[in-house]
């Protein structure tokens, strides 16, 4: 029963310099966030042990009986935040969960439209190299040229002319507000079933602040780790008609035993999203997010589709002059985490693009608030100006520290870490 550090001093240590990383820096990847405390210490437990194959009252195995219980309140919340009627809380990531909704609609070889990765969506819409563009015949659509927003006249048109099952909607570096509405009205005319991927703005979703795709689509997949603040995981929700096929498609289609830990990690996280603060915390990335644009549109540059709606925003530092690579290498040595990003219609390929995305759901959970956001904007401007000049880098990095510090992030488990 010897502890972490005690049994293994070589990872145990790298745990500990990743957690000062994660306090001393600004954590800008539209995709990350921090969990509370509760939910790291549930995602830390026993339930690591247990092996409960199957659902609540169905198991494979036996001593399932506190498996069981934490399933079905995971589900209860889940069903609750978003109003649906099914959910399903096993799946191990978003991408599983997405496998699952697909299985669960279509078979090998049917017609799905996705966004394309270019223009904002994810691997698991479409793309060649994922197991969606191998096993599904993938037609992208994508964003009109001028105002970078989606364009459902052409989606319609794209839909009637490919007729597919399915129509993904969500995406990775998608700015603005869906209409779920239009987007299931032309699933029902060409016959598709609508299926929508909110892993990104579920937070958003959950604090009242997005407008929610459960009431339009047959199928709803997250991830419970960005917005919405769970541990790294994924959810399914859907209609009652194909709770049936969904759970089917999870276990034993796609995954063997659920990840328990995990599983009451995630109850916990739902049970937070819950409590009417998370509706201020969602409230508060959205006016994070606009507060960032507007400076950054202030400090010259150019906001993909002029602005945001959520929580994340793409800016074109191609514009003037600079690789999405050289940015997100000089705000890291900033101590600003952020990712290059594909912009629409982007002239530079995939690893050396246009763009760089923003998110502030994890510097929103931090305490920060626009006055944050304006100062961080200016970092950024310094920092993309003087990208070759390392000692200004390094001053900046020393600024960024600073108020990093005064928005102190698990100091309870700094206490315990090794300086
Ligand atoms: N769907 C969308 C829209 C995403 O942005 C992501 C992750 O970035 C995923 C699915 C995949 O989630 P995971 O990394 O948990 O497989």
């Amino acid at each position: 029963n010897a502890s972490l550090a005690t049994v293994d001093p070589e990872i145990a240590e790298q745990i500990s310099l990743e957690a000062h990383r994660q306090h001393d820096g600004l954590e800008m990847i539209a995709s990350e966030n921090f969990v509370s405390r509760a939910v790291l210490e549930a995602a830390g437990t026993v339930f690591t042990n247990k092996y409960a194959e199957g659902y609540p009252g169905k198991r494979y195995y036996g001593g399932c009986e506190y498996a069981d219980v934490v399933e079905n309140i995971a589900r209860d919340r889940a069903k609750k935040i978003f109003g649906a009627e099914h959910a399903n809380v096993q799946p191990h990531s978003g991408s599983q969960a997405n496998a699952a909704a697909y299985m669960a609609l279509i078979n090998p070889g049917d017609t799905v439209l996705g966004l394309d990765l270019a223009h904002g969506g994810h691997l698991t819409h479409g793309h060649k190299l994922n197991f969606s563009g191998k096993l599904y015949r993938i037609v992208g659509y994508q964003v009109r040229q001028d105002t970078e927003t989606l364009d459902y006249d052409a989606l319609e048109d794209l839909a009637k002319r490919e007729k597919p099952r399915v129509i993904v909607g969500g995406g990775s570096a998608y700015p603005r507000f869906w209409d779920f509405e239009r987007m299931r009205q032309i699933a029902d005319a060409v016959g598709a079933y609508l299926f929508v991927d909110m892993a990104h703005f579920a937070g958003l979703v959950a604090g009242g602040v997005h407008p929610s795709p459960v009431p339009h689509a047959h199928m709803v997949t997250t991830t419970t780790h960005k917005t919405l603040r769970g541990p790294r995981s994924g959810l399914a929700l859907c209609k009652q008609e194909f709770a049936a096929a969904l759970d089917r498609s999870v276990f034993p289609g796609q995954q063997g035993g659920p990840l328990m830990h995990v599983i009451a990690a995630k109850a916990v996280a739902f049970r937070e999203a819950l409590q009417p603060e998370f509706a201020t915390y969602a409230a508060q990335i959205v006016a994070n997010a606009r507060a960032l644009a507007e400076a950054l549109q202030g400090e010259g540059y150019r906001v993909i589709s002029g602005g945001t709606d959520t929580h994340l925003l793409l800016i074109d530092t191609f514009q003037k002059g600079i690789l999405g690579s050289e940015a997100e290498a000089a705000l890291g040595a900033s101590g600003i985490t952020v990712n290059k990003n594909a912009i629409p219609f982007d002239p530079n390929p995939p690893l050396k693009p246009s763009g760089v995305r923003f998110g502030t759901p994890a510097l929103t959970t931090r305490g920060m608030r626009e006055g944050e956001m304006r100062q961080i904007a200016k970092w950024i401007a310094a920092a993309l100006e003087h990208r070759n000049d390392s000692g200004k880098l390094q001053q900046i990095r020393g600024e960024v520290t600073e108020l990093a510090d005064s928005f102190p992030l698990y100091g309870w488990l700094r206490e315990g870490v090794a300086e």
